[in-house]
């Protein structure tokens, strides 16, 4: 461990510089951005891991100092970054500490107006036990940066004791999976369970996911499997100095392996969860009796075959599956499946009874097969594309 003098020349010396450790998406398979990671490099080319300083820095107020100094650096680097490609988004490590008072968010917020670069190109990561640790001022803090656009990760997420519960104490847009996680998760069934909740539970909340510590093809594959949306990790690339980082991202190298066929499963659980939620609050209205106001149905899942969380996966990132034949026929069966959704809706409001809305559940059903059918077909499709690489 490093004292907090010699820490303390090493940022007078200007000592400390960035390396950058590539993410992919497993969408498009491009880099989406990096993670930022702090190294000290001494005037003789020794260069010492924040292992070695970190927790001294941490343990008193010099990591604010530490954090204050580097978030220039990161600006510039990034200004680099993004004249390559204007959407990258590089993540940086801080601490509770340095949302305790304002000076680090008001200079962040300030070198942000100056530099030009978007907000969006910036992530805050937040370990789970610098959240728990979160006083009302740290929160507003970080609140006021979300609200400026930053986006905001979870670090190391699956390592604390309630991290579940952690996630709804700040507006958290990412989730970051512990590398201690993903280089277990093959190794036993429980393991592989907790991967794919987290995966899971993201996807329900309606934020990112991003594995860390991947180190291997066969992992890479496994999450490909059960709908992670990023990866980060040596099997891609071990932390870079800025220069070669730049060239990592202009030679546009794309890890697409195979169809991101946990996503496809993704929709169709999402499916059978909007039906189920529309048949229960369906048939629980039904027996009520006209006039109630349970009849309006105020809480059944979107409408629209656009809003439900299906449609926003077929219009949205659904399309990579454009040019398969079972992802194109998905569409009409699914139109006129929400055409029925809204059939019933309307015959429940106007008063109908179970014996007249019988056949129409039915109707719904059958569309609903055949949406199911036609995703079943295009997994199986990916499923068969992974095994052949
Ligand atoms: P972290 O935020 O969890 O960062 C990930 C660490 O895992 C990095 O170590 C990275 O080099 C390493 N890593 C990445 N991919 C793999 C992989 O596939 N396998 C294995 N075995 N390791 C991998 P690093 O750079 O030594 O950083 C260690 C910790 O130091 C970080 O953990 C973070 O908590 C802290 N840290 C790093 N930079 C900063 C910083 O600028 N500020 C603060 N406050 N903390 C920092
Ligand atoms: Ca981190
Ligand atoms: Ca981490």
């Amino acid at each position: 461990m490093r004292t907090q003098a010699e820490i303390r020349k090493g940022i007078e010396n200007d000592e400390f510089v960035f390396f950058y450790q590539p993410k992919v998406s497993l969408i498009t398979g491009s880099v989406t951005g990096a993670e930022a990671l702090i190294r000290w490099i001494k005037p003789d080319g020794e260069i010492i891991s924040p292992s070695e300083f970190i927790p001294v820095a941490e343990a008193s107020d010099l990591i604010k100092d530490i954090t204050y100094h580097m978030f220039d650096k990161l600006v510039k680097d990034l200004m680099l970054m993004t004249a390559v490609n204007d959407n990258i988004v590089t993540s940086f490590n801080t601490s509770a500490k340095d949302f305790e008072d304002d000076v680090f968010t008001n200079h962040l917020l300030q070198t942000l107006k100056m530099s030009g670069l978007q907000a969006s190109n910036i992530q805050i990561e937040l370990t789970e036990t610098a959240t728990l640790q979160a006083t009302s001022d740290i929160k507003d803090h970080i609140l006021q940066l979300r609200n400026a656009g930053l986006s905001l990760a979870m670090d190391d997420f699956g390592t604390g004791y309630s991290s579940i519960d952690t996630l709804s104490k700040l507006p958290f847009t990412t989730i970051k999976l512990d590398q201690g996680i993903v280089g277990r998760m093959l190794s036993s069934e429980k393991n592989a369970t907790i991967t794919s909740s987290s995966i899971r539970l993201a996807h329900e909340l309606g934020i990112s996911i991003i594995a860390e510590g991947v180190e291997t093809k066969e992992q890479y594959h496994h999450l490909l499997n059960i709908g992670c949306s990023d990866v980060q990790g040596y099997w891609i690339s071990k932390p870079l100095p800025l220069d070669q980082f730049l060239h990592f991202i202009a030679s546009d190298f794309n890890w697409l392996v195979g169809m991101p066929v946990g996503l496809i499963h993704m929709a169709i659980v999402d499916h059978v969860q909007w039906r189920k939620n529309l048949v229960h609050e369906l048939i629980k209205a039904a027996s009520l009796p006209l006039g109630h106001e349970g009849r309006a149905l105020t809480k059944i899942p979107p409408l629209s075959s656009c809003a439900c969380r299906l449609g926003r996966w077929y219009y949205g990132a659904g399309q990579m599956f454009s040019h398969h034949r079972s992802f194109v026929e998905v569409e009409a069966p699914h139109n006129a499946l929400h055409e029925m959704g809204q059939k019933l809706v309307s015959l429940v409001r106007d008063g109908a009874n179970m014996d007249t809305l019988t056949s129409y559940f039915q109707e719904l059903s059958t569309h609903s097969i055949v949406v199911l059918n036609k995703l079943q077909n295009l997994e199986d499709e990916g499923l068969a594309d992974l095994h052949r690489k």
